[in-house]
């Protein structure tokens, strides 16, 4: 046998995890590190600080992987170790008496849907402010103590992260996620034990997700994900990126974040008063929601009764993009088996997400959806509930936009999440000790005129430093790496001067935010940046979606900007805007600008986040700003649009800012005492502190909620679901037969003695006599009358007069109005009938209209 010059067979490799464990003494630290409470508790995260500061920082601030690199010489060190000790058991003692609080049973109960939530950078499971806004949310409920849990997508890749070229393009890089590193943990299924899977269907087939918690304080985040095994290759992705792919899977997405979502509650055993869709996305949940309730003996009209009552809708934006609509021929790959689940037929089902649901060619809008199976819905400020009324109002044809039920709750930011820890010690030092438990209360605010100047300017310059370490440590490597010339960046990294002033202009770059406003007129802004005396710095930051050419267009020229001698350290831009760095950069500059084109900034919410720290707003008056607003506590464009041409909006809106700049906030800001201290300044941040900031924090936003929507909402469910849904099956037999006699339901006569001529101080008198058809006092009657001097599409309601039924005799009801004009000018008249209910929560829940006179 001739001998070989090797001879090796394969290794059977055995999979080996080498757990990571704790000493006793700090073995506590494994569930507080997996629950996201400490996210937005200091003592917490100086904790994970001080056990290694270093490593903390390595691995991106997330004390799951920290506990899990620490080396197990370094655990039995920091459990010697008696200040480290004292730090874990106050932590300890802080996360269980918190966890210990009872759920608040008084209030309804909420199902909270979302696609992404903001409530740590280490969970990158968000892209934007729809998700902090999220993230926030779910984080005052469990300060609330409220009884809510939420349903969002454990993303493996989640949205990207930035980096800039060297040609000032953006380039977007996925990293995958590891999950078991996260502050995350398996979901478990009640009934066995085992990691739950909801096996959620697609037409002919099933989608296997596998479910995980991230425990937020009290509350739990369920998060979906099917990147694993059990699923094929066509069907992993649908949990891999945020707002990422094609509209299929974007279509899987949703399927699986509403149908998906309510299946785990389902199987989870969870049922809760309210389902609240956080945008149209989630919106298929009262899908599935139908579908059980119709297997339970239920009919559809029944159901929807029941679903309708019981949903909420948020809208986000006013912007096209951010609605989502499907083709239907690729809806009815998905949902063709619905229907009949439904009992309803195809054009029917289609319908509900139509705006004019006999229209063929209209594609499916999710945000329609949404409106028709959700009895209320609203915009995220003032404005933005008016631009939704008009925005939706096609969907219920018979009435004017200012008549819809579509109502406002304006946005707000959680309050321990965004405000610095040096504010917070000042807040503590002069606010009431309740002011967490009691943070929409004003007067507890003004305790802030009690701080001295050099105080609150002391505390302030303290984060404007901080600010500018954490971008020259930060920033430095990155831009060594990205921008070439070292000489340069190294001139670039001298110039950032805190003491000088500090304007940021952070936030998703679509191009209906306006970041070249300022960049109108280079030379008038070279003088303001370059001012010796008052020199000012501008940081930009934030990400354009990877489709967003315009988007990133912008980005593009800023850069560029900044890269020019005149501007280098003048013109800052931050790359990889994230939760972490907005939270420095809302603390750390003085002011916060803001300019998007009117009115489709449906809120925003950053500008909320500066003034809890001291940062004064100046902004365009859209989105939370018009309301927010208060002379002498920040700054305002006008709110009036002068041009019709953009371009020449956009060249006077930047001359204001100059102007503004120049002649008020420059000067304001330098006129400093001996002390190096300005007063006018310090009375701006505190008067901004004291009338702006309690208004705009989660726990108001948290509470309106509640009081617009949740509660009488499930007041009103109770009502139709007792006694075996009674109330539910009277109120839909009762549509079903109206909707059948409607449309023979007849005018049997009218008369008016407006024919005679009408004139201002004499009485109008209309009469009519209509035959019900059998119903019982079914129908309303009302006279519209509209003022007739202006353009067909804003035509203004002057009046609605309602008629009264004066007679009635067998199907015959007569019905009287009397309306006397005070004012004189060209109208137009018209009368309509509807169907009337006091069980109807209002009128578009049964949009029948009909023009008789
Ligand atoms: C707050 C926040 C946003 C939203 O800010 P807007 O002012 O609403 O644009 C976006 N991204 C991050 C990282 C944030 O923290």
């Amino acid at each position: 046998m001739k001998i070989k010059a090797n001879y090796v067979n394969a290794p059977v490799w055995k999979e080996l995890a080498i757990k990571s464990t704790l000493p006793q003494e700090l073995e506590c630290l494994d569930e507080i590190a997996h629950n996201l409470w400490w996210s937005w508790n200091y003592e917490a995260r100086d904790l994970w600080r001080s056990l290694d500061r270093d490593l903390f920082e390595k691995v991106g601030e997330n004390p799951v992987a920290l506990l899990e690199k620490l080396p197990y010489e370094r655990k039995e060190e920091c459990a010697k170790d008696k200040e480290i000790m004292k730090k874990v058991k106050n932590v300890d003692k802080l996360f269980k008496e918190y966890m210990a609080q009872p759920v608040d049973k008084s209030r309804p109960s909420v199902a909270y849907f979302c696609m992404e939530y903001g409530i740590s950078q280490v969970l990158k499971i968000y892209s934007g402010g729809l998700g902090m806004l999220a993230g926030d949310y779910v984080k005052e409920a469990s300060d609330s103590n409220v009884d809510m849990c939420a349903v969002g997508f454990l993303y493996r890749y989640g949205y990207f992260k930035q980096s800039i070229s060297m040609e000032g393009d953006q380039i977007a890089n996925y990293d995958a996620q590891n999950f078991n590193s996260l502050p995350v943990v398996r979901t478990l299924d009640p009934a066995t034990g085992e990691p739950l899977v909801v096996d959620v269907p697609y037409t002919n087939y099933m989608v296997h997700a596998s479910v995980w918690t991230a425990n937020v304080g009290r509350v739990k985040l369920y998060l979906l994900d099917t990147d694993n095994e059990m699923n094929s290759e066509f069907d992993r992705p649908i949990t891999h990126a945020l707002y990422g792919g094609d509209w299929e899977n974007r279509l899987k997405q949703e399927i699986l974040l509403g149908i998906g979502g309510m299946l785990t509650l389902k199987k989870l055993g969870i049922k809760k008063d309210i389902y609240h869709c956080n945008e149209g996305h989630a919106a298929l949940c009262n899908l599935q929601r139908l579908i059980d309730y119709i297997h339970e003996g239920l009919t559809f009209n029944q159901a929807i009764e029941l679903v309708r009552a019981s949903g909420l809708y948020t809208c986000h934006t006013p912007v096209p993009a951010g609605h989502d609509y499907f083709d239907k021929d690729l809806f009815g790959k998905y949902m063709s088996g619905y229907p009949q689940q439904l009992g309803i037929s195809w054009d029917e089902f289609i319908g509900m997400g139509r705006t004019n649901p006999d229209d063929h060619n209209e594609k499916f809008s999710m945000s329609t959806f949404a409106l028709n199976t959700c009895q209320e819905s609203n915009g995220v400020s003032k404005l933005h509930g008016w631009v939704s009324q008009k925005m939706f109002a096609p969907t219920w044809a018979g009435y004017w936009p200012e008549e819809n039920h579509i109502g406002y709750v304006t946005n707000g930011v959680h309050f321990p999440t965004w405000c610095a820890t040096e504010m917070r010690k000042i807040y503590a030092k002069y606010f009431d000790k309740n002011h967490l438990n009691d943070q929409s209360n004003e007067s507890i605010w003004h305790g802030i005129y009690n701080c001295p100047d050099e105080e609150l300017w002391a505390t302030r310059m303290e984060l404007k430093n901080k600010l500018a370490d954490y971008i020259k440590i930060k920033f430095k490597d990155v831009w060594l790496r990205n921008q070439g010339d070292p000489a340069r960046v190294v001139s670039l990294l001298n110039k950032i001067n805190p003491n000088g002033l500090t304007i940021g202009f952070c936030r998703r770059f679509a191009t209906y935010k306006r970041a070249h406003l300022l960049f109108t007129d280079l030379e008038r802004l070279s003088k303001i940046v370059n001012n010796p005396e008052h020199p000012v710095t501008f940081l930009f930051a934030g990400k354009a979606h990877p489709a967003d050419g315009g988007g990133q267009g912008l980005i593009k020229r800023i850069y560029e900007i900044s890269q020019r001698p005149e501007f280098l350290g003048k013109i800052i831009f931050l790359e990889d805007y994230d939760q972490q760095l907005a939270r420095r950069l809302v603390s750390g500059c003085d002011i916060w600008m803001n300019t998007p084109t009117r009115p489709l900034e449906a809120s925003g919410t950053s500008g909320e986040k500066a003034e809890m720290n001291g940062v004064v707003n100046l902004s365009v008056l859209d989105g939370w700003w018009v309301e927010g607003y208060r002379e002498g506590a920040g700054w305002a464009l006008p709110e009036k649009r002068t041009y019709q041409n953009q371009g020449y909006q956009d060249q006077l809106d930047a001359a204001t800012i100059y102007n503004m700049l120049e002649n008020e906030i420059v000067p304001l800001y330098y006129n400093k005492d001996e002390k190096g201290i300005s007063a006018g300044w310090m009375q701006v941040v505190k008067n901004s502190i004291a009338t702006i900031a309690p208004h705009y924090t989660m726990k108001r936003q948290l509470d309106d909620y509640y009081d617009r929507f949740y509660t009488k909402q499930a007041q009103r469910f109770a009502e139709l679901a007792k006694d075996d849904n009674k109330v539910a099956k009277e109120l839909a037999s009762w549509k079903e037969t109206v909707a059948q006699r409607w449309d023979s339901i007849y005018v049997v006569s009218n008369e008016s003695n407006l024919t005679e001529g009408v004139a201002t101080g004499k009485e109008m008198n209309i009469k009519f006599v209509i035959d019900e058809q059998g119903l019982n006092n079914a129908v309303g009657v009302e006279l519209v009358i509209l003022k007739n001097d202006m353009a067909d599409t804003d035509r203004e309601i002057k009046r609605i007069v309602p008629f009264e039924v004066t007679k009635v005799e067998g199907n015959l009801y007569t019905f009287e109005a009397h309306y006397t004009p005070s004012q004189a000018g060209a109208y137009k008249t018209a009368v309509r009938m509807y169907p009337k209910n006091d069980l109807l929560p209002h009128r578009c829940d049964f949009a029948y209209i009909k023009w008789i006179g």
